[in-house]
């Protein structure tokens, strides 16, 4: 059995080496958008994800400008609980199990991606195929966190709806915001279409894959069958930087830079850490669990499997963070 964070620990320990087929590409980048940067739990809209989306393409649009050959991949922890939250108020049909939740996530902010790049791309005059690829990603049924889930999805409950949903089996913690929904996250361990998506990429298309840190499934006897979980983003995301030989792993989310002590008076933003640094301040406990914490840990992972750059920056600060004036750069 693996607890989350020997989960976490083995994703640092991983083999140091990258794929023998694809060699690292020096303008290669691998950019994770994050599900809560492109829409507020509480107040974002349909039309604000959008915008958000449309911004964040028309930085991407520059950064492809550059020359960078660019994959991304998306966070849906707000989309996927805005999903279960329609199922349970709903409640005439049939709810989807979490990984068909998954997937409707992928395709919905695939659309909204791979429509706004192409227009991002078109007004740029850039002549470029933008696609998206459905992706699933292995995970092993051991992990502790299908016994034990931790991980927190979707809205806030009030008391009587939460303990409702509790006596009906569904897994809730209570912090001080009210009663969250929590779900397994296992560690991502391999893409399943990884092959395709180096074709794709081979074949100059700006491709999106591993949305939501991808569909969890498990071989059974060979064969895939899906599993109630959600990956995170962020892991699944240095899997396929590393993956795909990526010189450069941009993480985009709410932050502009990676703090010390953050939201204290004392908080003190990061230019640029080592990996060793990291490891420390991660120890200290200086970074959000299930925020902060997994973007480290995922910016160290690529590192150590031979990527040379590692940037955690706000939405709008793609393209200065990639030029060296923004965000917190973690390098070896
Ligand atoms: P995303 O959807 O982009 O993954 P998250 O909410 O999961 O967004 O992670 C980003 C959040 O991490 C920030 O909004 C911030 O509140 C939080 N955070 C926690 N620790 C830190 C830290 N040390 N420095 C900066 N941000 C932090
Ligand atoms: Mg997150």
């Amino acid at each position: 059995m693996r607890s989350w964070s020997l989960c976490g620990e083995l994703f640092l320990t991983a083999k140091a080496q990258r794929p023998a087929k694809m060699s690292q590409n020096m303008s290669r980048i691998v950019i994770a958008i994050g599900g809560n940067a492109i829409l507020n739990p509480t107040r974002g809209s349909p039309v604000e994800q959008q915008r958000m989306i449309d911004e964040t393409c028309r930085e991407i649009a520059q950064i492809i400008r550059k020359g960078y050959d660019v994959v991304l991949t998306h966070g849906n922890g707000p989309q996927i609980g805005n999903i279960l939250a329609m199922q349970e108020e709903c409640g005439l049909v049939h709810p989807q199990p979490l990984d068909v939740c998954g997937a409707e996530t992928q395709g919905m902010l695939g659309y909204s991606l791979q429509q706004s790049l192409d227009n991002r791309l078109t007004e740029a005059g850039i002549k470029k195929q933008v696609t998206t690829v459905l992706t699933q990603v292995i995970v092993d049924e051991s992990c502790s966190s299908f016994e034990n889930p931790t991980k927190p999805i979707g809205i806030y409950y009030p008391e009587n709806r939460a303990l409702r949903m509790m006596a009906q089996g569904i897994k809730m913690i209570h912090d001080k915001k009210g009663y969250r929904r929590v779900v397994p996250s296992p560690e991502p361990l391999q893409i399943v279409e990884i092959d395709l998506i180096k074709k794709l990429i081979k074949g100059d298309a700006t491709v999106i894959a591993a949305g939501g840190g991808g569909i969890p499934v498990i071989r059974k006897n060979g064969l895939l069958v899906g599993i109630e979980a959600v990956i995170d983003k962020d892991l699944a995301g240095s899997l396929l930087a590393s993956d795909v030989g990526a010189e450069v792993f941009l993480i985009l989310t709410d932050v502009e830079k990676v703090a010390l002590n953050y939201g204290k008076e004392n908080q003190l933003d990061l230019d640029e850490i080592t990996v060793s640094e990291a490891l420390r301040y991660m120890k200290e406990g200086h970074f959000g669990k299930g925020s902060m914490e997994p973007k480290v840990l995922s910016a160290l992972g690529f590192i150590k499997k031979g990527g040379k750059r590692a940037i955690i920056t706000s939405l709008d600060k793609a393209l200065p963070a990639l030029l060296g004036t923004a965000g917190t750069r973690i390098i070896a």
